[in-house]
């Protein structure tokens, strides 16, 4: 008989082992063995609490209280929402271009005060995530326009729509990147007074070439 209530979450570790997590307690993957998983407590040296997962159900112990009882420690909540929220970062730091102020801002946001407290100092997670940034597929590390190079996933919208509509090239000394969508540009089309913010010379008229181009 299976668990059904208890559903486990997968987490990554600060060195990228995925970890298993359950009301407090961390399990690491010791077999798998398709469509069964093991895992073994993470304080194996001390601990020998087990658990076995289906399709990310704990099917042994079949109860919540066995899984507790199990582990020759207390759970520890505040470790697990810790590394839950580093995951969280991490995930964004590499799928997304947001900052990485906005990233740990709203990382923070989604943790609760006794996490907080226990995290480590603000630097070494910002470090953190831009370590994960430079690991993935990112331009943040180009020191200048020529050599940025742009991940497709920068290149399309949320929505799949092309986002990166015109690059006059890498290796270009005075390199044009031109970001916007279709539909936006025809909005701009149909709109007699266009009022603009920035501090941009050669640029509008290398625009206006691109939008010839494209109608
Ligand atoms: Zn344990």
């Amino acid at each position: 008989m299976a668990t059904p209530n208890v559903v486990i979450e997968i987490l990554k570790s600060s060195r990228g082992k995925e970890k298993a997590y359950i009301d407090g307690f961390l399990y690491i993957l010791t077999k798998s063995c398709y469509p069964y998983l093991h895992w073994h407590c993470e304080k194996r040296a001390t601990c020998k609490a087990r658990i076995s997962t289906k399709e990310g159900v704990v099917i042994k112990p079949e109860s919540r209280s066995d899984i507790y009882s199990s582990h020759t420690h207390g759970a520890n909540p505040v470790r697990g929402e810790m590394i839950k929220g580093f995951t969280q970062m991490k995930e964004r730091a590499l799928n997304s271009g947001t900052s990485t102020r906005s990233i740990l801002a709203s990382g923070l946001g989604s943790m609760n005060e006794s996490t907080i407290a226990a995290l480590p100092k603000f630097n070494l997670i910002k470090l953190t995530i831009r370590r994960t940034r430079s690991s993935g597929e990112n331009f943040d590390n180009s020191a200048t326009a020529t050599e940025i190079i742009i991940p497709e996933i920068y290149k399309l919208t949320s929505k799949g729509q092309q986002f990166l509509l015109y690059d006059s090239g890498i290796h270009e000394t005075n390199r044009l990147l031109v970001f916007g969508t279709h539909q936006m540009l025809s909005l701009l089309r149909d709109t007699s007074n266009w009022y603009s913010n920035g501090t941009f010379k050669a640029a509008p008229i290398q625009f206006f070439q691109l939008y010839t181009i494209h109608y």
